[in-house]
């Protein structure tokens, strides 16, 4: 057995293997030494040990599954609390619920079902592909949300290979130790956006002369990530330099989901089907899929690699589903229905202030299709709603008396006058 501590006679921590260069003060007991980092772990864990697991019970115990206020959400629980707060994308929620619950089926697995260890579940990181502003980043947010877990988004464009000017991967890791307030252990069962991977994408089949540092290179710098590794972290993030301390971060139990617009894809898919398929011109197919809208629906690995992406990182991320583009009905929903939907965002705005705000019918149509018109999804909205907005809420306050304000199709078109009506004159 190696011993951590006496290695060329520089003291190590014995549990995270630090020198004592690396860290604050090390505490010595008979041939072990833990560091202030382990220690400040350890109670870390002790404490949510006390409140959050039976009494007794060692971190890693078999035995006992996972029951109580922390039992674990079914898929159809997971979905329907999606619900609440995402309009539409039904298949994208059915595939991140189930692929949610075997992931931290997964993670339990090492703790709790010990009869199952020999068969290794394999991690389901996913990929999120759709339009822009269609609910990506919203269903991963919303996710870690339920699940109470620890969350940060990236975006894969800010990345490069390592030793190249841009930042590390690693430092994806530093964005979720913060979001989880240093807590190394809730850290590493947290959930990760990847913002997008499209950008990523190879731009040509030919291996190139000159390094695609940017493209490829950030694609093989995620893969280990992603499959699982101890990564050390900069705490504050941005480049490793030498003599800087490092947090180990274990990201197998991380779950990664990437999403990307993938424009062009769509291309690849009708030209793939088009192909395969007997009985049209390959070029009148081709037209057909090609603008329907729901081709995306029909990706397979092939067309990613097609598209750009290293096969082995769409190895690492086998769950897939494309999100829907947003009908007007669906915009017209995620005005008025999720729990923090735009319009009762506004309303509550002016209730703090004493007024009643709200939107008739004509208005609500307008906002919906100059939305629509912009061709960024639901960003639309708040997009239109702060521009229609602003003047109103600039000088509302010049006006002293006033009880209601009714925005109209008026109001959002040609930014004409909303209605007020006065407060009743009290008896
Ligand atoms: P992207 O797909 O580009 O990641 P986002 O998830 O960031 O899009 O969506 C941008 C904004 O649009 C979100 O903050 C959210 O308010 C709204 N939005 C987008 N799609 C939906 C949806 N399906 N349901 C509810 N709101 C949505």
């Amino acid at each position: 057995m190696s011993n951590h501590q006496h290695d060329d006679d520089i003291i190590r921590c014995s549990f995270c293997g630090r020198t004592a260069h690396e860290v604050t003060s090390m505490v010595a007991g008979p041939d072990v030494y833990i560091c202030d980092r382990c220690i400040n772990d350890a109670s870390g864990i002790v404490s949510s040990d006390v409140t959050a697991a039976p009494r007794n019970k060692p971190t890693s115990a078999t035995g006992s599954r996972p029951t109580g206020s922390k039992r674990r959400l079914s898929p159809l629980e997971m979905k329907s609390a999606l619900d609440e707060y995402v309009v539409g994308q039904d298949h994208a929620k059915k595939a991140l619920s189930v692929a949610v619950y075997n992931h931290y089926k997964r993670i339990d697995s090492s703790e709790y079902y010990s009869e199952y260890q020999d068969v290794e579940l394999e991690k389901s990181n996913i990929l999120l592909i759709g339009p822009t502003g269609t609910g990506k980043t919203l269903l991963a947010k919303t996710l870690a949300r339920i699940l109470d877990v620890p969350f940060c988004i990236s975006d894969a464009t800010a990345l490069t290979e390592a030793g190249y000017v841009g930042e590390d991967v690693e430092s994806i890791l530093a964005n979720l130790l913060h979001a989880s307030d240093f807590n190394v252990e809730r850290a590493e069962r947290g959930i990760i956006y990847i913002d997008e991977v499209d950008k990523v994408a190879r731009k040509s089949d030919n291996a190139s002369i000159t390094r695609d540092v940017s493209g490829e290179g950030v694609q093989q710098a995620l893969l280990k990530i992603l499959e699982g590794t101890v990564a050390g972290v900069p705490p504050k993030g941005g480049r490793k330099h030498p003599e800087q301390s490092l947090i180990n971060i274990d990201t197998s139990n991380i779950l990664f989901i990437c999403g990307g617009a993938f424009d062009g894809l769509n291309e690849v898919i009708a030209s793939r089907i088009s192909s395969n398929s007997i009985g049209f011109t390959a070029d009148a197919k081709n037209k057909m899929d090609k603008f329907d809208p729901a081709i995306l629906q029909h990706v397979e690995p092939h067309d990613l690699v097609r598209f750009g992406l290293i096969p082995e990182l769409i190895g690492r991320l086998p769950v897939i589903s494309a999100l829907d583009n947003l009908s007007e009905d669906a915009m017209r929903n995620i005005l008025l229905e999720p729990k923090n939907a735009l319009l009762k965002q506004y309303k509550k705005l002016f209730s703090m202030d004493g007024m009643d705000l709200s939107f008739d019918e004509g208005a609500v149509t307008a906002i919906v299709k100059k939305a629509k018109s912009l061709g960024t999804g639901a960003r639309g909205l708040r997009a239109v709603l702060e521009d229609t907005m602003l003047e109103i809420m600039f000088d509302i306050h010049s006006h002293s008396n006033i009880a209601h304000c009714i925005i109209t199709r008026e109001t959002v078109e040609k930014k004409g006058q909303p209605i007020f009506e006065p407060k009743k004159a009290s008896a």
